[in-house]
C-alpha cells in the first residue's frame, strides 16, 4: 500500500465573508480549517473565535464538593455499605484495592462487566491541578486487575476499556472523582473503528508525528504521547502503546507510565482553565495481533451557570468536532511538562 494512502493528514481551509456589524457592515473574511483524523477519518473543524468557545471556570467547585459530600456513597463513611461487591469468582474480597484506590462493580449495568474505582474514599474533592501520577496509577491498576479477572472467568469478555467521566459536564452522575472500566463480548462503535485500523497505519502515524514534532508531546519510555491532528474534542491528547492490545496486557511499569502521563496532562488542563474531562483507553481482544492500544482524553465544559455544552449539533448529529483549541499549540505547552 502506498504510504500516502496508508496515512493521510488531510486538511482543508474554507473562507467565508460576512458584512460585520462591528465594522460598520464592511466585508470581513474569516477562515475555518477542516481536518480529518489519519486513523479513523473523523472530521474536526478548527475555528478561530474572538473569544473562547468555552468559558473559563467561575464556579466554586470546592463549595459544591462540600454540598455533595454528606450524601456521597463513595466517601469513606459510606463506601463499605453503599457500594456493591464483585462476585467471588472475580474477587474473593469483593472489592479490589491498590494504594488508596478502591474498585467495585457499577450499580447500573451498561456492559457485561462494568466497574467503578475511586482514587480514594477520602478524595471527594480532587481538582485537576491536584491529580498525581500515583493516584492515577493506583486507580488504573485496580481496573487492570479487574479486567484480567473478568477475562479469566469469561472467554467471551474480550473488549475492555478504561474510561473517565470527571465532573458533571462529562456525564458523571456523582461528584466524587472516579474511573470506570467496561468489558463486553462486543466492541463499542469506536473500539470497532480503531480495531479496523491496520497496525501498519498506527505505526506510521507514530513515526510521522514523532519525526515532524508539530503535535508530538513526548515519550514516557514505552508510551507515545501526542496532540490529535483532528481532535475529537477540546484539547485532545492521545497516548499510543505499541506492543499492547488490551489493558489486560499492561505491566505495572506501563500503568505507572500511563498514570504519570495522564496526571501531567490533567495538570495542564487545569492550567488551561478546565475542570472536567473524558478519557478512554480502547482495548481490542487480547488475541489481536495487529492493533496498538491507545488512549484519548479531552476537556469538557466547566461546571457553571450559564452553561454552554461543548457538544453541539456538530458533535452529536454530524459527528464532527468544532473546537477553538489548536493541536500544535497544545502540544507545545504539553512538551514543556514532558521535558521534551
Ligand atoms: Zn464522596
Amino acid at each position: 500500500m502506498a504510504r500516502a494512502r496508508l496515512l493521510e493528514f488531510r486538511r482543508h481551509t474554507l473562507s467565508a465573508q460576512i458584512l460585520h456589524p462591528a465594522h460598520n457592515f464592511e466585508p470581513v473574511e474569516a477562515q475555518v480549517e477542516v481536518r480529518w483524523d489519519p486513523l479513523t477519518g473523523y472530521a474536526a473543524r478548527l475555528v478561530r473565535a474572538s473569544s473562547a468557545l468555552l468559558a473559563p471556570p467561575s464556579f466554586n467547585l470546592e463549595e459544591f464538593a462540600s454540598a455533595t459530600r454528606a450524601s456521597c456513597p463513595f466517601c469513606a463513611e459510606r463506601i463499605e455499605l453503599a457500594t456493591p461487591k464483585l462476585p467471588t469468582k472475580i474477587s474473593a474480597e469483593g472489592r479490589i484495592q491498590r494504594g488508596q484506590a478502591v474498585l467495585f462493580p457499577n450499580l447500573l449495568t451498561y456492559t457485561k462487566y462494568s466497574a467503578v474505582a475511586v482514587y480514594s474514599p477520602e478524595l471527594h474533592y480532587l481538582p485537576l491541578n491536584e491529580m498525581t501520577a500515583g493516584l492515577m496509577r493506583d486507580n488504573l491498576s485496580t481496573h487492570v486487575d479487574y479486567i484480567r479477572a473478568s477475562m479469566r472467568t469469561d472467554n467471551d469478555a474480550v473488549w475492555a476499556s478504561i474510561n473517565a467521566n470527571h465532573m458533571l459536564p462529562s456525564g458523571s452522575s456523582l461528584f466524587h472523582p472516579h474511573l470506570q472500566s467496561s468489558i463486553d463480548p462486543l466492541p463499542s462503535t469506536v473500539q470497532q473503528m480503531l480495531a479496523d485500523v491496520p497496525g501498519e497505519r498506527f505505526r506510521a502515524y507514530i513515526e510521522t508525528e514523532r519525526s515532524n514534532r508539530e503535535r508530538y508531546i513526548g515519550t514516557t519510555g514505552s508510551v507515545e504521547w501526542l496532540a490529535s491532528f483532528a481532535p475529537i474534542g477540546f484539547n485532545e491528547v492521545r497516548a499510543l502503546i505499541p506492543d499492547a492490545v488490551s489493558p489486560a496486557d499492561l505491566t505495572d511499569e506501563r500503568v505507572a507510565e500511563l498514570g504519570w502521563g495522564i496526571a501531567t496532562i490533567l495538570n495542564l488542563y487545569a492550567e488551561l482553565g478546565f475542570q472536567s474531562f473524558n478519557m478512554a483507553l480502547y482495548g481490542a481482544p487480547p488475541s489481536s495481533h495487529d492493533y496498538v492500544l491507545n488512549l484519548r482524553m479531552v476537556c469538557r465544559s466547566n461546571l457553571q451557570s450559564p452553561y454552554r455544552s461543548d457538544v453541539t449539533y456538530f458533535e452529536r448529529l454530524h459527528w464532527q468536532a468544532m473546537v477553538d483549541t489548536v493541536p500544535e499549540e497544545l502540544a507545545a505547552k504539553a512538551r514543556q511538562r514532558f521535558g521534551s
